[in-house]
Protein backbone atom coordinates (compact mmCIF):
# COMPACT_ATOMS: atom_id res chain seq x y z
CA UNK A 1 0.00 0.00 0.00
CA UNK A 2 1.29 3.65 -1.16
CA UNK A 3 2.11 5.65 2.21
CA UNK A 4 -0.05 9.07 2.07
CA UNK A 5 2.51 12.00 3.09
CA UNK A 6 1.03 14.78 4.90
CA UNK A 7 0.96 17.24 1.94
CA UNK A 8 -1.40 14.35 0.05
CA UNK A 9 -3.02 13.68 2.85
CA UNK A 10 -4.16 17.58 3.33
CA UNK A 11 -4.68 17.88 -0.30
CA UNK A 12 -6.81 14.61 -0.29
CA UNK A 13 -9.22 14.74 2.59
CA UNK A 14 -8.90 17.53 5.10
CA UNK A 15 -8.85 20.04 2.42
CA UNK A 16 -12.19 18.71 0.76
CA UNK A 17 -13.61 18.93 4.11
CA UNK A 18 -12.86 22.32 5.47
CA UNK A 19 -14.19 23.27 1.29
CA UNK A 20 -17.48 21.23 2.26
CA UNK A 21 -17.64 22.98 5.66
CA UNK A 22 -17.75 26.51 4.38
CA UNK A 23 -20.12 25.79 1.74
CA UNK A 24 -22.27 24.17 4.09
CA UNK A 25 -21.96 27.41 6.38
CA UNK A 26 -22.87 29.01 3.48
CA UNK A 27 -26.32 27.27 2.77
CA UNK A 28 -27.21 27.29 6.05
CA UNK A 29 -26.53 31.07 6.88
CA UNK A 30 -28.77 31.43 3.86
CA UNK A 31 -31.65 29.08 4.65
CA UNK A 32 -35.32 30.16 4.85
CA UNK A 33 -36.56 31.21 8.46
CA UNK A 34 -38.47 28.39 10.11
CA UNK A 35 -37.54 25.91 7.16
CA UNK A 36 -36.21 23.14 8.75
CA UNK A 37 -34.88 21.39 5.68
CA UNK A 38 -33.14 22.12 2.48
CA UNK A 39 -32.99 19.38 -1.27
CA UNK A 40 -30.01 18.42 -1.91
CA UNK A 41 -29.65 18.67 -5.78
CA UNK A 42 -30.41 15.43 -7.21
CA UNK A 43 -31.39 13.62 -4.21
CA UNK A 44 -35.29 13.44 -3.26
CA UNK A 45 -35.04 13.18 0.46
CA UNK A 46 -34.61 16.48 2.10
CA UNK A 47 -32.20 16.67 4.26
CA UNK A 48 -32.67 18.63 7.61
CA UNK A 49 -30.32 21.30 9.04
CA UNK A 50 -30.23 19.74 12.10
CA UNK A 51 -28.57 16.48 10.17
CA UNK A 52 -26.52 18.90 7.89
CA UNK A 53 -25.56 21.10 10.88
CA UNK A 54 -23.88 18.00 13.37
CA UNK A 55 -22.58 16.90 9.69
CA UNK A 56 -21.08 20.56 9.49
CA UNK A 57 -20.23 20.22 13.20
CA UNK A 58 -18.33 16.55 12.63
CA UNK A 59 -16.36 17.85 9.58
CA UNK A 60 -15.45 21.14 10.99
CA UNK A 61 -14.21 19.06 13.54
CA UNK A 62 -12.01 16.37 12.05
CA UNK A 63 -10.01 19.43 10.01
CA UNK A 64 -9.30 21.27 13.59
CA UNK A 65 -9.02 18.78 16.08
CA UNK A 66 -6.42 16.15 16.83
CA UNK A 67 -8.00 13.00 16.78
CA UNK A 68 -6.45 11.28 19.64
CA UNK A 69 -6.65 13.75 22.25
CA UNK A 70 -9.73 15.68 21.18
CA UNK A 71 -7.14 19.34 21.19
CA UNK A 72 -6.67 21.83 18.32
CA UNK A 73 -4.12 20.80 15.49
CA UNK A 74 -1.44 22.21 14.10
CA UNK A 75 -4.09 23.70 11.04
CA UNK A 76 -5.61 25.62 13.81
CA UNK A 77 -2.84 26.59 15.69
CA UNK A 78 -1.48 28.62 12.79
CA UNK A 79 -4.78 29.80 12.12
CA UNK A 80 -4.97 31.27 15.36
CA UNK A 81 -1.64 32.60 15.42
CA UNK A 82 -1.58 34.80 12.37
CA UNK A 83 -4.97 36.04 13.81
CA UNK A 84 -3.50 37.22 16.79
CA UNK A 85 -0.82 38.59 14.69
CA UNK A 86 -2.87 40.94 13.18
CA UNK A 87 -5.03 41.39 16.21
CA UNK A 88 -1.92 43.21 17.96
CA UNK A 89 -0.96 45.48 14.44
CA UNK A 90 -4.11 46.62 15.43
CA UNK A 91 -4.50 47.43 18.67
CA UNK A 92 -1.45 47.18 21.65
CA UNK A 93 -1.45 43.78 23.18
CA UNK A 94 0.82 40.90 23.78
CA UNK A 95 -0.01 37.06 24.43
CA UNK A 96 2.68 34.42 25.52
CA UNK A 97 2.99 31.18 23.42
CA UNK A 98 4.03 28.09 25.35
CA UNK A 99 6.21 25.04 23.60
CA UNK A 100 5.76 22.32 25.46
CA UNK A 101 8.01 19.30 24.59
CA UNK A 102 7.44 15.83 26.85
CA UNK A 103 10.76 14.75 27.73
CA UNK A 104 11.89 11.17 27.20
CA UNK A 105 8.53 10.18 25.60
CA UNK A 106 9.42 8.32 23.03
CA UNK A 107 10.79 5.50 25.94
CA UNK A 108 7.04 5.25 26.91
CA UNK A 109 6.68 4.25 23.42
CA UNK A 110 9.70 2.30 23.16
CA UNK A 111 9.55 -0.14 25.90
CA UNK A 112 5.88 -0.47 26.57
CA UNK A 113 4.35 0.06 22.71
CA UNK A 114 2.17 2.61 21.15
CA UNK A 115 -1.18 1.90 22.69
CA UNK A 116 0.35 2.94 26.07
CA UNK A 117 2.17 5.77 24.74
CA UNK A 118 -0.78 7.65 23.41
CA UNK A 119 -2.63 6.77 27.13
CA UNK A 120 -0.08 8.46 28.35
CA UNK A 121 -0.34 11.33 25.90
CA UNK A 122 -4.16 11.68 26.14
CA UNK A 123 -3.42 11.90 30.87
CA UNK A 124 -0.56 14.36 29.77
CA UNK A 125 -3.06 16.73 27.97
CA UNK A 126 -5.74 16.32 30.51
CA UNK A 127 -3.32 17.71 33.29
CA UNK A 128 -1.94 20.64 30.85
CA UNK A 129 -5.69 21.24 30.57
CA UNK A 130 -6.36 21.42 33.62
CA UNK A 131 -3.46 24.48 34.25
CA UNK A 132 -5.47 26.68 31.77
CA UNK A 133 -7.69 29.32 31.86
CA UNK A 134 -11.03 28.88 29.74
CA UNK A 135 -9.61 31.22 27.19
CA UNK A 136 -6.08 29.76 26.42
CA UNK A 137 -5.47 27.96 23.58
CA UNK A 138 -4.44 24.31 23.91
CA UNK A 139 -2.66 22.36 20.68
CA UNK A 140 -1.26 19.45 19.57
CA UNK A 141 1.50 20.20 17.13
CA UNK A 142 2.74 16.74 16.52
CA UNK A 143 4.20 13.64 18.29
CA UNK A 144 5.17 14.95 21.88
CA UNK A 145 4.60 18.82 21.49
CA UNK A 146 2.20 20.80 21.96
CA UNK A 147 1.62 24.95 22.36
CA UNK A 148 -0.49 26.82 24.10
CA UNK A 149 -1.19 30.31 23.30
CA UNK A 150 -1.91 32.34 26.36
CA UNK A 151 -4.07 35.96 25.61
CA UNK A 152 -3.86 39.05 27.35
CA UNK A 153 -0.80 38.11 28.82
CA UNK A 154 3.22 38.97 29.89
CA UNK A 155 6.22 37.02 30.75
CA UNK A 156 5.77 37.00 34.14
CA UNK A 157 2.30 35.69 33.98
CA UNK A 158 3.44 33.44 31.07
CA UNK A 159 6.13 31.71 33.33
CA UNK A 160 3.74 31.24 36.36
CA UNK A 161 1.50 29.27 33.80
CA UNK A 162 4.74 27.26 32.78
CA UNK A 163 5.37 26.50 36.00
CA UNK A 164 2.23 25.34 36.85
CA UNK A 165 1.98 23.20 34.10
CA UNK A 166 5.34 21.53 35.63
CA UNK A 167 4.00 21.21 38.97
CA UNK A 168 0.70 19.34 37.13
CA UNK A 169 3.55 16.85 35.66
CA UNK A 170 5.31 15.76 39.06
CA UNK A 171 3.04 13.27 40.46
CA UNK A 172 3.28 9.35 38.55
CA UNK A 173 0.98 8.70 35.93
CA UNK A 174 -0.89 5.60 36.09
CA UNK A 175 -1.13 3.94 33.11
CA UNK A 176 -2.73 0.51 32.32
CA UNK A 177 -1.04 -0.47 35.79
CA UNK A 178 2.49 0.96 34.88
CA UNK A 179 3.77 3.60 36.91
CA UNK A 180 5.00 6.34 34.24
CA UNK A 181 6.98 9.89 35.82
CA UNK A 182 6.45 12.29 32.53
CA UNK A 183 8.31 15.52 32.43
CA UNK A 184 7.73 18.71 30.25
CA UNK A 185 10.50 21.44 28.49
CA UNK A 186 8.73 24.66 27.90
CA UNK A 187 10.31 27.55 25.89
CA UNK A 188 8.09 31.08 26.77
CA UNK A 189 7.65 33.29 23.48
CA UNK A 190 5.74 36.10 23.58
CA UNK A 191 3.78 37.71 20.83
CA UNK A 192 4.19 39.85 18.86
CA UNK A 193 7.39 40.91 20.24
CA UNK A 194 9.58 38.04 19.64
CA UNK A 195 8.66 37.33 16.04
CA UNK A 196 6.89 38.82 13.27
CA UNK A 197 5.28 35.45 11.79
CA UNK A 198 3.93 32.28 13.30
CA UNK A 199 7.29 30.14 11.45
CA UNK A 200 9.32 32.71 13.12
CA UNK A 201 7.76 32.75 16.20
CA UNK A 202 7.62 29.07 16.78
CA UNK A 203 11.23 28.67 15.79
CA UNK A 204 12.35 30.89 18.69
CA UNK A 205 10.08 28.86 21.18
CA UNK A 206 11.70 25.92 19.98
CA UNK A 207 15.17 27.88 20.78
CA UNK A 208 13.78 28.24 24.38
CA UNK A 209 12.65 24.97 24.81
CA UNK A 210 16.40 24.13 24.01
CA UNK A 211 17.84 26.06 26.69
CA UNK A 212 14.96 24.84 28.65
CA UNK A 213 16.25 21.50 28.28
CA UNK A 214 19.99 22.95 30.07
CA UNK A 215 18.53 24.29 32.85
CA UNK A 216 16.46 22.73 36.21
CA UNK A 217 13.77 25.29 35.78
CA UNK A 218 12.29 23.36 33.24
CA UNK A 219 11.23 26.26 31.17
CA UNK A 220 13.03 29.20 29.44
CA UNK A 221 11.74 32.58 27.95
CA UNK A 222 13.51 33.23 24.28
CA UNK A 223 16.17 35.59 24.22
CA UNK A 224 16.15 37.71 21.55
CA UNK A 225 20.06 38.13 21.43
CA UNK A 226 20.20 34.57 19.73
CA UNK A 227 18.75 35.32 16.95
CA UNK A 228 21.80 38.01 16.51
CA UNK A 229 24.33 35.36 17.50
CA UNK A 230 22.61 33.08 14.64
CA UNK A 231 22.76 35.50 12.50
CA UNK A 232 26.51 36.47 12.82
CA UNK A 233 27.51 32.84 13.64
CA UNK A 234 25.57 31.77 10.16
CA UNK A 235 27.66 34.59 8.12
CA UNK A 236 31.20 33.61 9.56
CA UNK A 237 30.27 29.66 9.43
CA UNK A 238 29.43 30.67 5.91
CA UNK A 239 32.80 32.30 5.18
CA UNK A 240 34.60 29.62 6.75
CA UNK A 241 33.05 26.83 4.88
CA UNK A 242 33.25 28.81 1.70
CA UNK A 243 36.89 29.53 1.52
CA UNK A 244 39.35 27.44 -0.36
CA UNK A 245 42.29 26.88 1.53
CA UNK A 246 42.88 24.77 5.32
CA UNK A 247 41.94 27.42 7.71
CA UNK A 248 42.20 26.26 11.29
CA UNK A 249 39.42 27.81 12.58
CA UNK A 250 37.57 24.98 12.49
CA UNK A 251 39.52 21.59 13.75
CA UNK A 252 38.63 18.17 15.13
CA UNK A 253 39.26 16.56 18.37
CA UNK A 254 39.07 12.70 19.20
CA UNK A 255 37.59 10.65 22.08
CA UNK A 256 37.99 6.64 22.12
CA UNK A 257 35.28 4.31 22.85
CA UNK A 258 36.39 0.93 24.05
CA UNK A 259 34.99 -2.47 23.85
CA UNK A 260 34.71 -4.24 27.67
CA UNK A 261 34.96 -7.83 26.11
CA UNK A 262 38.64 -7.04 25.09
CA UNK A 263 39.91 -3.72 26.50
CA UNK A 264 40.98 -2.54 23.33
CA UNK A 265 40.29 0.94 21.61
CA UNK A 266 37.21 -0.09 19.76
CA UNK A 267 37.32 2.86 17.21
CA UNK A 268 37.92 7.03 17.79
CA UNK A 269 34.87 9.35 17.88
CA UNK A 270 35.65 13.19 15.86
CA UNK A 271 34.28 15.83 17.91
CA UNK A 272 34.25 19.04 15.70
CA UNK A 273 35.59 22.60 17.41
CA UNK A 274 35.57 26.07 16.42
CA UNK A 275 37.75 28.72 16.85
CA UNK A 276 36.52 32.05 17.66
CA UNK A 277 39.00 35.51 16.68
CA UNK A 278 39.53 35.84 20.50
CA UNK A 279 40.84 32.46 20.95
CA UNK A 280 37.80 31.12 22.52
CA UNK A 281 36.65 27.46 21.45
CA UNK A 282 33.25 26.95 20.67
CA UNK A 283 31.30 23.47 21.40
CA UNK A 284 29.62 21.71 18.57
CA UNK A 285 26.22 22.14 20.68
CA UNK A 286 26.12 26.21 20.09
CA UNK A 287 26.75 25.85 16.35
CA UNK A 288 25.36 22.85 14.80
CA UNK A 289 22.08 23.74 15.49
CA UNK A 290 22.65 26.77 13.35
CA UNK A 291 24.52 24.65 10.73
CA UNK A 292 21.48 22.61 10.98
CA UNK A 293 19.02 25.68 10.16
CA UNK A 294 20.98 27.02 7.89
CA UNK A 295 21.97 24.21 5.46
CA UNK A 296 25.21 25.03 6.44
CA UNK A 297 25.56 21.39 7.83
CA UNK A 298 25.62 19.89 4.70
CA UNK A 299 29.63 21.98 4.07
CA UNK A 300 30.19 21.48 7.40
CA UNK A 301 30.18 17.21 7.90
CA UNK A 302 31.54 17.15 4.00
CA UNK A 303 34.82 18.99 5.62
CA UNK A 304 34.27 16.68 9.29
CA UNK A 305 34.16 13.51 6.85
CA UNK A 306 37.46 14.78 4.92
CA UNK A 307 39.31 15.67 7.07
CA UNK A 308 38.67 12.54 9.66
CA UNK A 309 39.53 10.57 6.81
CA UNK A 310 43.08 12.54 6.30
CA UNK A 311 44.03 12.90 9.88
CA UNK A 312 43.02 9.19 10.83
CA UNK A 313 44.61 7.62 7.71
CA UNK A 314 47.64 8.74 9.58
CA UNK A 315 46.86 7.50 12.84
CA UNK A 316 45.79 4.51 11.66
CA UNK A 317 48.78 2.93 10.61
CA UNK A 318 50.18 2.56 14.44
CA UNK A 319 47.09 0.86 15.49
CA UNK A 320 45.83 -1.98 13.17
CA UNK A 321 42.34 -2.60 13.31
CA UNK A 322 40.99 0.98 14.61
CA UNK A 323 38.36 2.69 13.46
CA UNK A 324 36.85 6.30 12.83
CA UNK A 325 33.63 7.12 13.88
CA UNK A 326 32.16 10.27 12.57
CA UNK A 327 28.91 12.25 13.55
CA UNK A 328 26.29 13.29 10.94
CA UNK A 329 22.64 14.45 11.97
CA UNK A 330 19.32 13.30 9.90
CA UNK A 331 19.97 17.02 7.80
CA UNK A 332 22.88 15.37 6.32
CA UNK A 333 20.77 12.19 5.63
CA UNK A 334 18.45 14.09 2.91
CA UNK A 335 21.92 15.34 1.03
CA UNK A 336 21.64 12.48 -1.72
CA UNK A 337 25.56 13.41 -2.77
CA UNK A 338 26.42 11.99 0.80
CA UNK A 339 26.80 8.41 -0.38
CA UNK A 340 29.47 9.55 -3.15
CA UNK A 341 31.30 12.57 -1.11
CA UNK A 342 32.08 9.63 2.06
CA UNK A 343 33.53 7.53 -0.91
CA UNK A 344 35.46 10.06 -2.39
CA UNK A 345 37.15 10.74 1.26
CA UNK A 346 37.72 6.84 1.70
CA UNK A 347 39.06 6.99 -1.63
CA UNK A 348 41.30 9.80 -1.39
CA UNK A 349 43.17 8.33 1.69
CA UNK A 350 42.44 5.15 1.11
CA UNK A 351 40.60 3.98 3.62
CA UNK A 352 38.61 0.89 3.66
CA UNK A 353 34.97 1.75 4.36
CA UNK A 354 34.87 -0.95 7.62
CA UNK A 355 36.95 1.62 9.15
CA UNK A 356 34.61 4.25 9.39
CA UNK A 357 31.84 4.28 11.31
CA UNK A 358 28.59 7.12 11.79
CA UNK A 359 27.04 8.33 14.28
CA UNK A 360 23.58 9.36 13.43
CA UNK A 361 21.59 11.84 15.97
CA UNK A 362 17.91 11.93 15.34
CA UNK A 363 17.52 15.57 16.01
CA UNK A 364 14.34 15.97 14.05
CA UNK A 365 11.90 13.86 12.26
CA UNK A 366 12.50 12.42 9.32
CA UNK A 367 11.34 14.01 6.36
CA UNK A 368 11.87 11.26 3.79
CA UNK A 369 12.55 7.69 5.38
CA UNK A 370 12.37 6.24 2.44
CA UNK A 371 15.15 8.23 1.26
CA UNK A 372 17.09 7.94 4.33
CA UNK A 373 16.74 4.41 4.93
CA UNK A 374 17.81 3.76 1.24
CA UNK A 375 20.77 5.70 1.73
CA UNK A 376 21.87 4.46 4.82
CA UNK A 377 21.26 0.95 2.96
CA UNK A 378 24.00 1.69 0.52
CA UNK A 379 26.27 2.70 3.05
CA UNK A 380 26.12 -0.80 4.52
CA UNK A 381 26.64 -2.26 1.68
CA UNK A 382 29.42 -0.94 1.16
CA UNK A 383 30.58 -1.83 4.64
CA UNK A 384 30.48 1.07 6.99
CA UNK A 385 28.75 1.00 10.32
CA UNK A 386 26.02 2.71 11.82
CA UNK A 387 24.85 3.35 15.47
CA UNK A 388 22.49 5.67 16.40
CA UNK A 389 23.68 8.27 19.13
CA UNK A 390 22.48 10.00 22.01
CA UNK A 391 19.21 7.24 22.23
CA UNK A 392 16.65 7.95 24.15
CA UNK A 393 16.49 11.49 23.56
CA UNK A 394 15.04 11.35 19.88
CA UNK A 395 11.55 11.15 18.58
CA UNK A 396 12.18 7.82 16.57
CA UNK A 397 10.48 4.71 18.44
CA UNK A 398 11.24 0.95 17.59
CA UNK A 399 9.17 0.09 15.30
CA UNK A 400 11.23 2.80 12.58
CA UNK A 401 14.15 1.58 14.33
CA UNK A 402 14.10 -1.67 13.20
CA UNK A 403 14.34 -0.69 9.72
CA UNK A 404 17.10 0.99 10.11
CA UNK A 405 20.21 -0.81 9.10
CA UNK A 406 21.89 -0.20 12.06
CA UNK A 407 24.80 -1.72 14.12
CA UNK A 408 24.94 -0.47 17.20
CA UNK A 409 23.18 1.96 20.04
CA UNK A 410 24.54 4.70 21.87
CA UNK A 411 22.76 5.38 24.88
CA UNK A 412 22.86 9.05 25.66
CA UNK A 413 24.81 10.13 28.55
CA UNK A 414 22.24 11.82 30.87
CA UNK A 415 21.02 8.10 31.69
CA UNK A 416 24.55 7.13 32.16
CA UNK A 417 26.55 9.92 34.22
CA UNK A 418 24.51 9.48 37.32
CA UNK A 419 23.09 5.91 36.66
CA UNK A 420 24.90 4.48 39.98
CA UNK A 421 22.64 6.81 42.27
CA UNK A 422 19.72 7.45 40.16
CA UNK A 423 17.80 4.18 39.75
CA UNK A 424 15.02 5.49 36.77
CA UNK A 425 18.08 6.19 34.72
CA UNK A 426 19.64 2.65 35.49
CA UNK A 427 16.99 0.79 34.45
CA UNK A 428 16.23 3.04 31.70
CA UNK A 429 20.25 1.32 30.71
CA UNK A 430 19.10 -2.08 31.47
CA UNK A 431 16.02 -2.01 29.43
CA UNK A 432 17.64 -0.46 26.63
CA UNK A 433 20.90 -2.77 26.61
CA UNK A 434 18.31 -6.05 26.86
CA UNK A 435 16.30 -4.34 23.74
CA UNK A 436 19.09 -3.87 22.06
CA UNK A 437 20.60 -7.31 22.49
CA UNK A 438 17.55 -8.76 21.25
CA UNK A 439 17.12 -6.90 18.64
CA UNK A 440 20.84 -8.12 17.28
CA UNK A 441 22.38 -5.14 18.02
CA UNK A 442 25.57 -4.24 20.44
CA UNK A 443 25.55 -1.20 22.81
CA UNK A 444 27.48 1.94 24.06
CA UNK A 445 27.29 3.82 27.00
CA UNK A 446 28.54 7.47 26.43
CA UNK A 447 28.88 9.79 29.59
CA UNK A 448 31.03 7.17 31.57
CA UNK A 449 33.02 9.67 34.49
CA UNK A 450 33.51 6.78 37.03
CA UNK A 451 35.03 3.77 38.04
CA UNK A 452 31.07 2.47 39.60
CA UNK A 453 29.33 2.75 36.53
CA UNK A 454 31.70 1.56 34.58
CA UNK A 455 31.27 -1.39 36.75
CA UNK A 456 27.16 -1.31 36.78
CA UNK A 457 27.38 -1.60 32.53
CA UNK A 458 29.75 -4.09 32.74
CA UNK A 459 27.08 -6.18 34.93
CA UNK A 460 24.03 -5.14 32.66
CA UNK A 461 26.42 -6.42 29.44
CA UNK A 462 27.00 -3.05 27.67
CA UNK A 463 29.44 -3.77 25.01
CA UNK A 464 31.71 -0.35 24.38
CA UNK A 465 31.85 2.49 26.14
CA UNK A 466 33.23 5.91 26.39
CA UNK A 467 33.90 8.83 28.79
CA UNK A 468 35.99 11.31 30.83
CA UNK A 469 36.36 8.57 32.71
CA UNK A 470 39.04 6.53 29.90
CA UNK A 471 39.59 10.20 28.20
CA UNK A 472 38.24 13.11 27.35
CA UNK A 473 38.25 14.15 24.10
CA UNK A 474 41.94 14.97 22.61
CA UNK A 475 43.95 16.41 19.61
CA UNK A 476 44.96 14.58 16.76
CA UNK A 477 48.88 14.71 18.16
CA UNK A 478 47.81 13.93 22.09
CA UNK A 479 45.17 10.72 19.93
CA UNK A 480 48.06 9.76 18.60
CA UNK A 481 50.42 9.49 21.66
CA UNK A 482 47.62 8.16 23.44
CA UNK A 483 46.93 5.40 21.18
CA UNK A 484 50.47 4.31 21.11
CA UNK A 485 50.58 3.89 25.37
CA UNK A 486 47.65 2.20 24.69
CA UNK A 487 49.01 -0.12 22.34
CA UNK A 488 52.09 -0.59 24.77
CA UNK A 489 49.77 -2.17 27.26
CA UNK A 490 48.23 -4.91 25.02
CA UNK A 491 49.31 -7.92 25.68
P1 LIG B 1 27.92 13.23 20.93
O1 LIG B 1 28.26 12.69 19.59
O2 LIG B 1 26.91 12.49 21.72
O3 LIG B 1 29.28 13.38 21.69
C1 LIG B 1 29.44 13.20 23.06
C2 LIG B 1 29.57 14.49 23.78
O4 LIG B 1 29.70 14.20 25.15
C3 LIG B 1 30.83 15.27 23.39
O5 LIG B 1 30.52 16.65 23.57
C4 LIG B 1 31.81 14.81 24.45
O6 LIG B 1 32.84 15.73 24.68
C5 LIG B 1 30.92 14.70 25.67
N1 LIG B 1 31.42 13.71 26.61
C6 LIG B 1 32.22 12.67 26.37
N2 LIG B 1 32.48 11.95 27.47
C7 LIG B 1 31.79 12.56 28.48
C8 LIG B 1 31.65 12.30 29.89
O7 LIG B 1 32.19 11.36 30.45
N3 LIG B 1 30.84 13.14 30.58
C9 LIG B 1 30.22 14.20 30.02
N4 LIG B 1 29.48 14.97 30.78
N5 LIG B 1 30.34 14.48 28.69
C10 LIG B 1 31.11 13.66 27.93
P2 LIG B 1 30.84 17.70 22.45
O8 LIG B 1 32.19 17.49 21.87
O9 LIG B 1 30.50 19.01 23.03
O10 LIG B 1 29.80 17.35 21.31
C11 LIG B 1 28.44 17.57 21.49
C12 LIG B 1 27.65 17.02 20.35
O11 LIG B 1 27.84 17.76 19.15
C13 LIG B 1 28.01 15.61 19.96
O12 LIG B 1 27.39 14.73 20.84
C14 LIG B 1 27.49 15.51 18.56
O13 LIG B 1 26.11 15.20 18.56
C15 LIG B 1 27.65 16.91 18.05
N6 LIG B 1 28.81 16.94 17.15
C16 LIG B 1 30.11 16.98 17.43
N7 LIG B 1 30.85 17.00 16.31
C17 LIG B 1 29.98 16.94 15.28
C18 LIG B 1 30.11 16.90 13.85
O14 LIG B 1 31.21 16.91 13.29
N8 LIG B 1 28.96 16.83 13.12
C19 LIG B 1 27.74 16.79 13.71
N9 LIG B 1 26.64 16.72 12.93
N10 LIG B 1 27.57 16.82 15.03
C20 LIG B 1 28.68 16.90 15.82
MG1 LIG C 1 28.53 11.00 18.81
MG1 LIG D 1 25.87 11.06 22.12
Amino acid sequence: MKRLNTRLLFGLILKPFTELGHKLRHVWGKRKPHSDAITVTGKDTPVSFRELGELYETLHDMAIRDPLTGIYNRALLYDRLKQLFVKYRRTPGRAGVLLIDLVRFKYVNDLLGHHTGDLLLKDVVERISGALRESDTLARLGGDEFVVILPDTDTDQAIQVAQKIIQAMQAEFEVEGHKLSASVSIGITLLPEHADDVETLLHNADYAMYSAKDNKQGYAVFDPSITDEISLARMTLDGILNEDIERNDLFLVYQPVMEFRTGAVSYIETLVRWRQPDGKILMPESFIRVAEKSGLIKQLSEWVIDTACREFARMQQNYAGLRVGINLSMHNLHDFRLVDKIQGSLDRYRLHPASLLLEITETGVMLDPDQVIEMLGQLVAKGLQLSIDDFGTGHSSLVYLKRLPVHTLKVDKSFVVDMDSDEENASIVRATIDLAHSLGLTVTAEGVETAAVLNRLQGMGCDYYQGYYVSKPMPKADMAAWLSKQREKMP
